[in-house]
């Protein structure tokens, strides 16, 4: 609970491990946040979204990784104690400006928490990102649990100043999603003072020469902290009875000490909580006398390689158990049944727990559960965007290609049965590569481009390839779907939205104007919710060359639908008429919206021409249902452009609102 994070009394609270960060970076005395939203680490920039006026913190919601990582690594420079959170492929984004700091270093601590990914439950790659730490010199520490999360996080900043270089906190998703109980310690903030860049006389900028020197004293530096880390706090050995031991680190380490209780084997464990220098010389001690060891990591070999190359000295003979033996998997996550089989295994353990047939069962009981893949939500403007799309590539749709992008309107990948023509599952890269790979496909291909990108992806990663685009009057219509706010991970500002944490008002950029800018002559501009007139400017763009840019403008619904009921406004409703629908059921099959079903009984009417309409009319929920009226608009028996009695599909009270500037 946030009241728990700022909490200046209790000295324990049951937090969320991203809560727990946040609270691990307050008692530290942060000064500087910045932030590009991404699962799973979103919770650290929404709490301290909540409390940075309070705390008198500055934060900024930046465009990107990157452009965050810099103004977190320039306010460490600047004087001030910074953090900042990123999921993993997000220090993709920020690894150019990352790898020349582990060269430069920084000056106040400066924390870049990073959480890998996987099983992709929110990523579009499984990546590990502990090879980001051994690439860039850069120190980094891994928590198995919330409180040691808090923790290390607070010895991050001790480690960043006392080596003058960034530290990493890793973390992956099962870590960021635990809570537990937490202790407190006393926050002792001191006020904001700006300090002087000058004063510290110290010099950041690498390049040749320079870089040279740095590199020397990367490597020196790395040495340094090694030694420090062969003591550290966060390496613990647990004295065990058996052979053979067990090496892990993360959240492996909760899976290990519950599958050793259940196996009741007490295995010597070395937990690792610095990962990056490895404490070389705790590792030999640990193996020295060991018949083999288990190595317990999700992804890569990591641990398991240098553990191999360190054995070869200390312990030649040793056994190792892990990925390249075929015990462990490099994809995926683990869990209590896959390191059970394994431990069962190499512990040679006869036991009655038999994991195989508990998740044989589970999957047989999954199976018969209805398959619910993510759909749009009621009221959402991606919905009636590619609903008018999909319109308008009709008898045309083999010859598009669409590319998708990263944000809800990823979605459309998983709703092909939906929108068949768009084939939303063709090509999808990474943040702003629909526009990159947008421009490849027109070059080599026949088709007609149509590259997808939301508001926050333009701002993110968009602009390059949108200058691409124009400079080199590529082929492609781009549609941008401007829905107000990043909304993925959980409606947080972008530079559309003109307000920033914690709602400051800032400069709205508006996107027609940035494309202006860049000198696109052809931007279309359509209200999303105004769905059957959207479909000629879509065919339009078909039909001309050269680019084309549509942004397709409409907000959030949750977002809208939360900044109505905090201005105390109510959520207007639709209804159906059910004494005069025709129960066709244009309304569900052609637009799908959630909120939309059958009713529970038969009905009939008989129009004006003495036709007589029998069956089943729609029903809308009303505690659905958002307002948006789109669903009005393809009812056949809904004259929305001039409304009356007649209607099929009818307001609840009141006349539609404007929903968005245009
Ligand atoms: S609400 Fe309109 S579209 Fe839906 S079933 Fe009734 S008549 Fe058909
Ligand atoms: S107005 Fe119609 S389409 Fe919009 S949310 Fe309500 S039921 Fe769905």
């Amino acid at each position: 609970m946030l009241s728990d994070v700022i909490s200046k009394d209790k000295t324990q609270a049951f937090l969320f491990c991203n809560e727990a960060i946040v609270r691990g970076a307050l008692e530290s005395d942060v000064k500087v946040v910045a932030f590009y939203p991404g699962s799973p680490v979103s919770e650290i920039l929404d709490t301290f979204y909540q409390i940075s006026n309070d705390f008198d913190i500055k934060m900024e919601i930046a465009t990107n990784e990157k452009v965050a990582l810099e103004i977190v690594a320039g306010a460490s420079m600047g004087g001030q104690r910074s953090l900042i959170a990123m999921k993993s492929v997000g220090l993709n984004v920020a690894s150019d400006t990352f790898f020349s700091l582990g060269y430069t270093g920084v000056n106040k601590g400066c924390v870049l928490v990073f959480a890998d990914d996987p099983f992709c439950h929110s990523s579009q790659s499984e990546e590990d990102g502990r090879f980001f730490a051994s690439n860039s010199y850069i120190p980094m520490l891994e928590p198995t649990d919330p409180v040691e999360a808090k923790r290390m996080t607070k010895a991050a900043f001790d480690i960043s100043e006392k080596f003058q270089t960034i530290v990493l906190v890793r973390t992956t998703t099962r870590i960021n999603h635990q809570s537990t109980v937490v202790p407190l310690e006393p926050l002792n903030r001191t006020e904001f003072r700006k300090a002087s860049f000058r004063e510290f006389n110290r010099k950041y900028a690498t390049v040749g020469l320079k870089a040279r020197a740095f590199k020397l004293k990367m490597l020196e530096r790395r040495e340094r902290i090694r030694e420090d880390f062969e003591e550290s706090e966060f390496n613990t050995i647990i004295e065990g009875t058996a052979n053979i031991g067990v090496i892990v680190s993360g959240v492996s380490y909760n899976y290990v000490r519950e599958v050793s209780n259940k196996l009741e084997i007490n295995p010597p464990i070395l937990k690792l909580g610095t990962t990056y220098p490895l404490p070389k010389n705790l590792i030999s001690s640990f193996i020295k006398d060991l018949e083999g060891v288990i190595v317990v990591e999700e992804l890569s070999p990591y641990l398991e390689i240098q553990l191999k190359a360190i054995a070869k000295d200390s312990n030649p003979n040793l056994k190792v158990y892990g990925k390249e033996s075929g015990h462990f998997s490099e994809a995926f996550e683990y869990n209590i049944p896959i390191v059970f089989n394994v431990f069962k295994e190499i512990y040679k353990i006869e036991t009655p727990i038999d994991y195989d047939a508990i998740v044989s069962r589970a999957d047989e009981l999954k199976s018969i559960l209805p398959v619910r893949i993510p759909v749009f939500c009621p009221g959402c403007p991606h919905r009636a965007t590619f609903w008018a799309l999909q319109k308008a590539v009709t008898g045309k749709s083999n010859q598009i290609a669409l590319i998708n992008d990263i944000g809800c309107y990823s979605m459309l990948l998983l709703n092909s049965e939906i929108y068949p023509k768009l084939h939303g599952d063709d090509l999808m890269l990474s943040m702003g590569a629909t526009l990159g790979s947008g421009s490849g496909i027109s070059l080599a291909a026949n088709e007609k481009v149509i590259s997808v990108i939301g508001d926050s992806t333009f701002f993110h990663a968009g602009l390059p390839g949108m200058i691409n685009i124009c400079h080199h009057n590529e082929n492609v219509i781009v549609i941008v779907l401007d829905n107000s706010v990043t909304a993925m991970t959980g409606q947080q500002t972008n530079p559309g939205t003109g307000y920033s944490p914690p709602n400051n008002p800032k400069n709205k950029i508006q996107i027609e104007d940035v494309l202006k800018g860049i000198g696109f002559k052809n931007i279309i501009i359509n209200d999303c919710f105004d769905a059957k007139n959207c479909i000629p400017s879509f065919k339009k763009a078909l039909e001309e060359p050269g680019p084309t840019v549509i942004i397709s403008r409409g907000p959030c619904a949750l977002w809208n639908d939360r900044r109505k009921r905090t201005r105390g406004e109510k959520i207007q409703p639709f209804y159906v008429d059910q004494d005069v629908c025709r129960k066709c059921h244009t309304c569900m099959k052609d637009f799908y919206c959630p909120a939309i079903s059958m009713d529970s009984q038969e009905k009939q009417y008989t129009d004006e021409n003495g036709k007589l309409w029998q069956g089943f009319s729609s029903y809308i929920s009303p505690e659905l249902c958002d307002g948006c009226g789109v669903c009005s608009i393809l009812c056949p028996y809904t004259n929305h452009e001039n409304r009356s009695e007649k209607d099929v599909i009818k307001f609840h009270e009141k006349q539609r609102e404007v929903r968005h500037d245009l």
